[in-house]
């Protein structure tokens, strides 16, 4: 059993991306082409932002966006606890000082009392200026968009939305990538919408920082590429890979479809048991993935060990919280009390989970895992 099914995938929409790929090659413009610019334009309109500027993946679309507002050392950026580390990874290569804050257990997304407590924080340290803030829609779920806009308004911080994990999801009737001042995505293969190798792109409703953020991933070119007018990147999407997701934008909001469908399976099977993913009222989650949570530390264990067996896969997504990793020894922080990131990272795992995933194999995981949790309690 895959752990998500891109073969799958690919058997339902190989006629047309096949067709749109050998396009490419026999147009011979490889990097910003047509297809790129046409695909800026519809994801643009798809999570419903002025414009969109396509690059060479997540981290980089993240970087260009800390570059853009210039951030750099002196500035504090708030970040959650329970994240990949590419959130906040290149604002550190800037030199920013990064700040972890809670998750709440209800949607494992940035806790704003906590948010507001490290704002405080640090403005009475005052070492370091509070800049900015990123969000991230941790697993396809919507971060709090209400409580974190107005927390970013009262301290005057930007706002970054990370929704790496969260295209295809909504808050209210608005779609992930449109919230705060500028949002981030990927197109790794195994994101919500992948593309076949990597990708990303940055969303902006701001004319300016589009212009900076043109200018950023081509070198910081200024008229062209050889007036060069700031420190920038080579950050730019393929053509190939700018055909790959024209392609697959035609299924997406199916595949969103199916991926409720098969949580709701999901949820109605285990939710007894475990501690199944909570969407909040109004809102949608993509399921980048979907992760329950275990009473306790044995318990996931067990269950993790009873599935292998079952030749079914399981991820710990992430096993350790941001100020736990080794790189980030220096802030000193391993030993504070970051309560809910620890029991999450403690107990939680991800399931086989796929819009493609098969009736029977979706069976396969609810029975074994039913199975194991009656007879052990
Ligand atoms: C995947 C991911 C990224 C980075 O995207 P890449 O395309 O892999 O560079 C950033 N943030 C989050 C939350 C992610 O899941």
């Amino acid at each position: 059993m895959e752990f998500i099914d891109l073969k799958a995938q690919y058997e339902c929409i190989h006629a047309d991306v096949t067709r749109r790929i050998v396009d490419v090659m026999k147009s011979g413009h490889f990097i910003l082409s047509d297809e790129v610019d046409l695909f800026e334009k519809k994801i643009a309109k798809y999570v419903g932002r002025k414009y969109a500027v396509a690059c060479g993946n997540g981290t980089e679309a993240l970087q260009l966006i800390y570059m853009a507002y210039g951030l750099g050392s002196g500035d504090a950026v708030f970040c959650p606890d329970m994240t990949f580390i590419a959130s906040i990874e290149p604002a550190v290569m800037l030199g920013v000082h990064p700040v972890f804050c809670d998750i709440d257990l209800r949607n494992y997304n940035l806790d704003p009392v906590c948010l507001e407590t490290k704002i405080e924080e640090v403005l009475r340290e005052g070492k370091y200026m509070p800049k900015a803030i990123i969000a991230v829609d941790f697993l396809g779920h919507p971060f709090d968009v209400v409580k974190i806009s107005d927390i970013a308004q009262k301290y005057g911080l930007i706002l970054i939305e990370d929704a790496a994990q969260g295209i295809g999801a909504q808050f209210g009737s608005k779609k992930c990538g449109s919230f705060g001042d500028i949002s981030a995505t990927s197109f790794f293969p195994t994101k919500p919408l992948g593309c076949y190798g990597d990708g990303g792109a940055v969303f902006t409703d701001n004319e300016e920082i589009y212009g900076i953020l043109k200018s950023l991933r081509v070198h910081g070119k200024g008229k062209n590429k050889y007036d060069n007018i700031r420190i920038g990147m080579n950050s730019r999407l393929d053509s190939i890979q700018a055909a790959v997701l024209l392609s697959k934008l035609q299924v997406f909001d199916e595949e969103i479809e199916k991926r409720q469908n098969i949580a709701k399976r999901y949820d109605e099977a285990l939710g007894k048991y475990l501690k199944i993913p909570s969407v909040c009222t109004g809102c949608k989650s993509s399921y980048a993935q979907y992760v329950v949570m275990a009473s306790d530390i044995e318990r996931r264990e067990q269950l993790v060990q009873i599935l292998k067996e079952n030749e079914i896969p399981t991820i710990y997504y992430y096993p350790t919280p941001m100020h736990r990793l080794p790189v980030f020894r220096y802030l000193n922080t391993a030993d504070e009390d970051y309560q809910n990131t620890l029991q999450y990272s403690n107990t939680a795992f991800g399931i086989p989970f796929s819009p493609y995933l098969a009736n029977e194999d979706q069976k396969k995981v609810i029975d074994v895992m039913v199975h194991t949790l009656e007879r052990c309690g």
